[in-house]
């Protein structure tokens, strides 16, 4: 069995404080990592490492755990630099976008998606991202929800059917009718491709009643829950989530103090709600942040990912949403970075990401900085030098 050995660390952060190291990032200097099969199995002192096949020299950079990006939108078709550019100019976000992209994207060929899925997935994976969330919602007709997902399962296994992502034009004036095909049918052609339903809990798109019908359906056909919930507007999405035991509620930009008080209650159960922040949504709409700092000191359990998508937020950029939570959430870099990591390892339920220790999956990245700090203090330079994916080199050395 091969075994890869990463020493000349400068700091590791392995968000296991109980360890030994430092603060919530549990960081570590002077260790080394080992790999073995595709998982972490050694981390100690540097001068105690084990031999090893091959050796990578981290050169003095920082080593942390992949980026967990728990919310993107990557099978779609077409751009829309225009509407962006409008936008810039003055016009404001509605979200009625989506419908262009729906019309793109139906008229797409599998081929075409899947080159923009694949091309989307490896632009994050140079970033550092390691495990991506790919949600569905560009269809909206069973055959197409139904290939939307078995495209991104080509890439990962944390697929998402959003057949509940807008009214389609088709069905306009008629909700009750497209609730009742993406509840029944879209569903059922959805559901072996997918692990978690998610809806868009939101004025002009899916109020609380059928927010309701849609997630307790899915749920019973064996699929786990999430929502866009509170980005345009107060409403009823973060405290059904938190009641329907979702793993993350997203957006959260407008919350109200039950919200929040919802939120930090579920924090202290098994199965927390994640709430998951998304500023390039904010920033690419130039819409007020969401009040990161008042979920933090409320106890809340915080998660960062990108919302890649072509309308509101097309970036792939973990290291972007960082620096963007820090300088505009006020989030310390500590805080962004363990969002942007373990934060989204539990809005996906998963213990085997987003955290260094024995026994995880290999996913790490390597810095051209001594130090996870420089993430948010150098934004727009490309720091990741080396990512290591299911113990694999990503990058050329
Ligand atoms: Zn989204």
């Amino acid at each position: 069995m091969s075994s890869l050995l990463v020493d000349n660390i400068g700091e590791l952060v392995t968000n296991v404080p109980a360890a030994g190291g430092d603060g919530p990032l549990g960081l570590r200097r002077g260790v080394a990592l080992l790999v073995e099969a595709g998982r972490v199995v050694w981390i100690g002192p540097a001068r105690y490492a084990p031999a090893a096949d091959r050796r990578i020299d981290a050169e003095g950079g920082a080593v942390l755990p992949g980026f967990v990006d728990s919310h993107a939108h990557l099978v779609f078709a077409g751009d829309r630099a225009a509407e962006f550019a409008a936008r810039m100019a003055g016009e404001p976000y509605t979200g009625g976008g989506i419908r262009t992209t729906v019309g793109a994207t139906r008229a797409a060929s599998d081929d075409d998606l899947r080159d923009t899925v694949h091309r989307l997935r490896d632009e994050a994976m140079r970033q550092g991202t390691t495990t991506m969330e790919i949600k569905s919602g560009y269809g909206l007709t069973v055959a197409d929800e139904a290939r939307s997902l078995r495209i991104a399962a080509e890439v990962t296994a944390e697929t998402t059917f959003l057949g509940a992502h807008v009214v389609p034009a088709e069905y306009a004036g008629r909700p009750d009718d497209y609730v009742g095909l993406v509840c029944g049918p879209m569903l059922t052609a959805a559901a072996p491709y997918a692990r978690w339903v998610d809806v868009f809990c939101e004025r002009g798109a899916f109020d609380a009643d059928h927010t309701r019908a849609i997630l307790t359906v899915g749920q019973a056909a064996g699929l786990g829950l999430r929502l866009h919930a509170n980005q345009l507007g107060p409403g009823p999405g973060v405290r059904l989530g938190v009641e329907l035991g979702a793993a993350s509620v997203d957006h959260c930009t407008h919350l109200s103090d039950a919200d929040v008080d919802a939120l930090a209650g579920s924090a202290t159960t098994t199965d927390p709600t994640v709430a998951t922040l998304l500023p390039g949504a904010e920033f690419s709409t130039r819409s007020p942040y969401p009040d990161a700092r008042r979920l933090l000191d409320a106890g809340v359990t915080v998660a960062l990912a990108t919302d890649c998508n072509p309308g509101s937020s097309y970036t792939s950029s973990m290291p972007f949403c960082v620096a963007l939570a820090v300088r505009e959430m006020r989030m310390t870099p500590a805080e962004a970075v363990w969002a942007a990591t373990a934060g989204g390892a539990r809005a996906l339920r998963r213990t085997d990401v987003g955290a260094l220790r024995p026994g995880v999956r290999a996913d790490l990245m390597i810095l051209d900085a001594p130090s996870h700090l420089h993430l948010a203090y150098r934004p727009g330079v490309p720091l990741v030098r080396q990512v290591l994916h299911n113990g694999v080199p990503q990058c050329r050395l």
